[in-house]
C-alpha cells in the first residue's frame, strides 16, 4: 500500500522532471551542436553503490528499493563488501549517483576513509553519499558531515523502506541537478576554450603579420638609403663647384636640403622598426656630455635668428665626462628643439636648459633637460597622446605645421631605452615645457643593453642634425622674392610657407610672368588685395590662414574676386580633404608637380579670363537686367555702372572721383577693370557716356550739343571724335541715320 502510494508520487515527480529535462535540453541545443555534453541522460539507470560488510543489508536495501524509478530510470545496484573493494570499483564507474555506506566495516572508520578517498583523492564532489551504521555511537561529527558533503546519516534501523525511498529520491534529485549544472559548466568551458584558442590563433597571425610589416618597412626604408646617398653625395660634389650660377646653386641646394630631409625621415622610420624588433641597443661613448648638448642646441641658433626667436641656451660650462649614447641624446634633443621651433611663432621665446645632479660618483648621475617654448601649447586632453606613434594634435596643420607624428614617439621610446623619463606640461596660453630626466653612465644598464663604441670626434654637425634641421639652416635670403615689375606681363602671386616650393614655382614661371610671393594665407590675402594679381597659386596647408580660407576670402572680396586660384595639394589631401569641399579654387595641382604642367595650366587660366573679359565687356552697358546679376564680379560691374550713371552729366567726374566712390585704390580699380572688362576706369566712364549719348540721340533728346553736355563732355569736337571711334559715325550722322 505504502509502496504504491510512493511509487505514484515518484511517477508524478518523474513526469515533471522529464518536462524540466526537455526544457533544459532545448535551451542547450546551441551548445550541444558544438560539443555533446556528458549527460546524465546518457545512461539508462541510476547507479547506486551499496558498501556494507553485511550481505543482509545489501539484500534488504535492494528489496526496499525494488521498482524504484526516478525520471523514468531505474536503479542499477553495485555492491562492495569492504572499503577497499569499493575503492577498486569506483574508478570503473565514474557515474555512480549515490552510495549507501556503512561507517563501520573492517575498521571503525573504514566508511569515513572511503568518503575521504572519494572527495579528496578522487576529487569527486558529485556522487551523493548516505552513511549508515549499526552503532549509533560512532556517528561522524557534524563538521565531518559538512566538510565531506555527506547527504544523510542514518542508523541502519532508521532506514525503513519509506525512509530509503525518501533519502534515495532526495539524493538522486541533488545528483541530477548537480550533473545538469556540471554539464552546463562543461559546455561553457568548452566554448570558452574554443574561443580562446581561436583568439590565440588570430593573435599569433596578427603578430606574424605585424612582424612581416615591420620587416618590410625596415627593408624598404633601408632600400631608400642607398639611392638617397647616391643623390646626396653627387649633389654635395656639384655644390662645391665655384663656377655655378647663383640660380643653379639655389636649385641644387634645394635638392640637397630635401634629399637630406627624406633621409632623416627614412632614418626615423628605421629607428622605429629597430625599436619594435627589440634590436636597438645603446651605443655609448665616453665624452663630455655638456659639450655635446651645447653643440646640438647651438645648431638652432641660426634658425632662431631667422625666425626672430629669443633663444636661450643654459648648459653648464663645466666638463662632464661620462658614458652616454651620443646618437640617441642628439635625436631626443633635436626632436624637442625642432618641435619648439616649428610651433613657436616669430618673436616667441625658446629655452633649452640642462642641470645635473652634482654627485661624487659621476657614473651614478642623471641630467635634467628642459625645452620650453612660448608656442601655442597643447590642449590638456591631448597631452597624453602626443607621445603616441603617428599622433598629431588635431588641426595641428592649421597652426602652420606639417609633420609625421613620429618625432615625439621616437623621443619617448629612446628615452625609455636609456632608462629615462619624459613628461610635458603645457598651457595653451603660455606654451609647452618638455621635461626630461636622463641617467648617464653605465651602472644602471644591464650588460646586454649597451655596447661601448669608439669615441668619435664630436666637433661639427652630425648627419642627424643635418637631416633634421637642414631646412632651417638654409641661407638667409630675402624671404619674399619679387621680379622687376613689368606691366606687360601677368602678375602671379605664389602663396606657400615652404621657401623651396616658392623657389621652384618661381623658377618655373619667371620667364612668362611677374612673380610675387607670400609666406602664408594671411599675408597672401593682404598682398592679393594690394596688387590684384592675374593669378594666385596657393598651397593648401599653411600657417595663419590655410589655402581654403584664403580662397574663400578672395572669392568673396569684390576687389579680387575675379582672380583665378590654383590650389596646390598633396595627393592624399586632394583625395581626402578637397573631395566634397567647395573650395572655390579654379584648378588643382597635386604635388609633386611638373613645371611644364604648371606653366600650361597657369597660362590657360589667364587665357580663360581673357574670354570672360570679352563676355563682360560685351555685357557692360547701360541696359542691364538687374535680376540676372549674380556673381561678385557681376555685382561689382553693376555698382561701377551705377556710380558712372549717377555722375554721367557731371563733366568733372573722372577716374579721380570714381575710385574713391568704389571704395578702392586707383591701382585696384584699374587692375580689376582691366582684368574683368579689359578697360581702364577712364575708358569705362567714356564708353558709358558714349552709350548714353547714342541712346539719347536715338530718342531725340535734343541736338548734339545738348546731348554732349548731358553725358558729361564739355568739348564738342572731342565728343564727336570719341563717338566716331566707338560707333563709326559722327553724332550728327548717327542722328540722321536713326531718324531715317
Ligand atoms: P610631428 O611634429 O611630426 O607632427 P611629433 O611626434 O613631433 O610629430 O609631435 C606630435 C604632436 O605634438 C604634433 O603634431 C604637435 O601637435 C604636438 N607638439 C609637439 N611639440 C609641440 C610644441 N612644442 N608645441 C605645441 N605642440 C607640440
Amino acid at each position: 500500500m505504502e509502496n504504491n502510494h510512493i511509487e505514484k508520487l515518484f511517477e508524478h515527480d518523474a513526469r515533471d522532471r522529464k518536462e524540466e529535462g526537455k526544457l533544459f535540453k532545448n535551451d542547450k541545443e546551441g551548445f550541444q551542436k558544438e560539443k555533446a555534453p556528458i549527460s546524465v541522460d546518457s545512461t539508462n539507470s541510476w547507479k547506486v553503490l551499496l558498501v556494507d560488510d553485511e550481505e543482509d543489508i545489501h539484500s534488504v536495501t535492494r528489496m526496499a528499493l525494488k521498482g524504484f524509478a526516478y525520471q523514468g530510470k531505474e536503479i542499477q545496484f553495485l555492491h562492495a563488501y569492504s572499503g577497499d573493494e569499493a575503492k577498486q570499483l569506483l574508478p570503473k564507474h565514474k557515474d555512480i549517483a549515490l552510495i549507501f555506506l556503512d561507517v563501520v566495516m573492517e575498521t571503525n572508520h573504514a566508511g569515513l576513509d572511503l568518503v575521504k578517498h572519494i572527495r579528496d583523492v578522487m576529487k569527486n564532489h558529485f556522487t551523493q553519499i548516505v552513511l549508515r551504521t549499526g552503532y549509533p555511537g560512532v556517528a561522524p561529527e557534524r563538521e565531518v558531515i559538512a566538510a565531506y558533503e555527506i547527504n544523510d546519516y542514518k542508523t541502519k534501523t532508521e532506514l525503513t523502506t519509506f525512509k530509503l525511498f525518501t533519502v534515495t529520491l532526495a539524493s538522486l534529485r541533488s545528483y541530477d541537478s548537480i550533473m545538469r549544472l556540471e554539464n552546463l559548466r562543461h559546455n561553457l568551458e568548452t566554448i570558452v576554450k574554443e574561443r580562446t584558442s581561436e583568439l590565440e590563433l588570430k593573435n599569433v597571425k596578427i603578430m606574424e603579420m605585424d612582424q612581416m610589416k615591420t620587416r618590410f618597412f625596415s627593408n624598404v626604408s633601408h632600400e631608400f638609403r642607398t639611392p638617397l646617398t647616391l643623390i646626396i653625395g653627387p649633389l654635395e660634389d656639384l655644390l662645391v663647384d665655384k663656377e655655378l650660377t647663383s640660380n643653379k646653386k639655389d636649385t641644387l641646394e634645394i635638392m640637397h636640403r630635401n634629399a637630406l630631409r627624406i633621409l632623416g625621415l627614412v632614418n626615423q622610420l628605421l629607428d622605429l622598426a629597430k625599436i619594435d624588433a627589440g634590436s636597438m641597443k645603446l651605443s655609448i661613448i665616453y665624452n663630455d656630455l655638456n659639450k655635446v648638448l651645447r653643440l646640438i642646441s647651438g645648431s638652432f641658433i641660426s634658425m632662431a635668428e631667422r625666425k626672430k626667436i629669443k633663444y636661450t641656451v643654459d648648459i653648464p660650462e663645466e666638463v662632464m665626462n661620462c658614458f652616454f649614447d651620443r646618437d640617441k641624446v642628439e635625436k631626443i634633443l633635436v626632436n624637442l628643439l625642432s618641435n619648439a621651433f616649428k610651433f613657436t611663432p616669430e618673436h616667441g621665446e625658446i629655452t633649452c636648459s640642462v642641470t645635473s645632479e652634482n654627485r661624487s660618483n659621476i657614473d651614478n648621475q642623471y641630467i635634467d633637460l628642459v625645452v620650453q617654448d612660448s608656442g601655442p601649447g597643447i590642449p590638456a586632453e591631448q597631452l597624453e597622446k602626443i607621445f603616441d606613434r603617428f599622433y598629431q594634435v588635431e588641426d595641428g596643420w592649421k597652426k602652420g605645421t606639417s609633420g609625421t607624428g613620429i618625432g615625439l614617439s621616437l623621443t619617448k621610446e629612446l628615452t625609455v631605452l636609456m632608462h629615462g623619463e619624459i613628461r610635458v606640461e603645457s598651457n595653451p596660453e603660455k606654451g609647452s615645457r618638455f621635461i626630461l630626466r636622463l641617467p648617464v653612465g653605465k651602472d644602471h644598464l644591464k650588460s646586454k643593453e649597451y655596447i661601448i663604441v669608439e669615441d668619435e670626434e664630436i666637433e661639427g654637425q652630425s648627419l642627424y642634425i643635418k637631416c633634421n634641421i637642414s631646412e632651417n639652416s638654409q641661407k638667409i635670403r630675402d624671404d619674399t622674392y619679387e621680379t622687376s615689375y613689368n606691366n606687360d606681363r601677368p602678375i602671379v602671386l605664389i602663396v606657400d610657407d615652404n621657401q623651396d616650393i616658392r623657389h621652384h614655382i618661381r623658377e618655373s614661371l619667371v620667364k612668362d610672368f611677374t612673380i610675387k610671393e607670400a609666406v602664408n594665407g594671411k599675408e597672401g590675402l593682404e598682398m592679393a588685395i594690394d596688387i590684384v594679381p592675374d593669378l594666385l597659386i596657393t598651397d593648401l596647408m599653411m600657417p595663419e590662414m590655410d589655402g581654403l580660407e584664403l580662397c574663400r576670402k578672395l572669392k568673396t572680396d569684390e576687389r579680387i574676386s575675379h582672380v583665378p586660384v590654383v590650389m596646390l595639394t598633396a595627393k592624399a589631401e586632394a583625395e581626402n580633404k578637397i573631395e566634397g569641399l567647395e573650395t572655390g579654387a579654379d584648378d588643382y595641382i597635386t604635388k609633386p608637380f611638373n613645371s611644364k604642367e604648371l606653366i600650361i595650366r597657369s597660362k590657360n587660366l589667364i587665357e580663360q579670363r581673357k574670354k570672360l573679359k570679352e563676355k563682360y565687356n560685351h555685357q557692360i552697358s547701360l541696359e542691364v537686367d538687374e535680376s540676372e546679376i549674380k556673381s561678385v564680379d557681376e555685382k561689382f560691374l553693376e555698382r561701377a555702372r551705377k556710380i558712372i550713371e549717377k555722375n554721367i552729366s557731371d563733366c568733372s567726374f573722372d577716374v579721380n572721383s570714381f575710385y574713391p566712390e568704389m571704395g578702392m585704390s586707383r591701382m585696384q580699380l584699374f587692375r580689376k577693370l582691366k582684368a574683368l572688362v579689359n578697360q581702364t576706369p577712364g575708358e569705362l566712364i567714356r564708353n558709358l557716356r558714349l552709350q548714353r549719348a547714342a541712346h539719347l540721340i536715338k530718342r531725340n533728346y535734343g541736338n548734339v550739343s545738348e546731348v554732349t553736355y548731358e553725358v558729361g563732355f564739355n568739348n564738342l569736337s572731342y565728343f564727336a571724335k570719341c563717338f566716331k571711334e566707338k560707333y563709326g559715325l559722327l553724332p550728327s550722322e548717327y542722328q540722321k541715320q536713326t531718324k531715317m
